[in-house]
């Protein structure tokens, strides 16, 4: 066996598309308020919910003000919360592969290595696409940060996971993931190894020479030689 045998591993844009499923639902729930959908119109959509989010990981505003504030701040409507209940659902069932994630997924679960997904985001649409793209059955557990009490880089987040696990031991744990914020940020906020995961077609991330990064992988194979390491 390797140097370790839990991975902590980040769910959107590492695992399963986030992209596609905010693309295809957004499009869904803007066609039936009547909205037309255009790359302008989602990203607009896009960079007030990320700014949403930074505040909620930064403890500014609550999970509710951040599902309704994003489509009325959007799209200068009063009706945020019902259009986020649409929304929801159009995204809960768009549970989409990152293209070679499920073979690595399935290289791994022929390891004896344990598996766990960490994701920041809201239980109802990530419940929805675990189910959707049958993640659940490709690992041993996904912790939800809605389901938890804290969000990634909060260091509670990897408490709460390691204290499941039961091994106190951290240098056997690795975090995976694409995001410099969330992923590697709690693995250095937790005193754990961490991977940057950049997928082949993408670069890598602005700033990242500011964290303290144990391995970068580009794509699944080089992920998978790191976790084997
Ligand atoms: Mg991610």
């Amino acid at each position: 066996m390797g140097k370790y045998r839990y991975i902590l591993l980040d769910m959107d844009e590492t695992i399963l598309d986030f992209s596609l499923a905010e693309r295809t639902a957004l499009r869904a729930t803007l066609e039936e308020f009547g909205i037309e959908y255009t790359p302008d119109v989602h990203k607009h959509y896009s960079e007030v919910n990320l700014s949403l989010w930074k505040r909620l990981e930064k403890g500014e505003i609550t999970r509710d003000e951040l599902k309704r504030l994003r489509f009325e701040i959007a799209f200068g409507r009063d009706d945020g919360t019902y259009m986020n209940a649409r929304w929801m659902d159009n995204l809960a069932e768009c549970g989409f592969y990152l293209p070679g994630a499920r073979e690595f997924l399935d290289k791994l679960a022929a390891t004896d290595i344990r598996v766990f997904i960490i994701t920041n985001g809201l239980s109802y649409t990530q419940n929805g696409r675990i189910r959707a793209s049958g993640l659940i059955d490709c690992v041993e557990k996904i912790y939800i940060s809605e389901e938890m009490g804290a969000v990634k880089p909060d260091p509670l987040f990897a408490d709460i996971v390691i204290g499941e696990i039961g091994d106190p031991d951290r240098s056997r744990y690795l975090v995976a993931g694409d995001s410099l914020s969330s992923d590697i940020l709690l693995a250095e906020n937790a005193g754990l190894d961490s991977c940057l995961f950049v997928a082949e077609d993408k670069d890598l991330p602005a700033g990242y020479r500011d964290h303290d990064i144990t391995y970068i992988a580009h794509g699944y194979d080089e992920l998978l030689s790191v976790i084997l390491s």
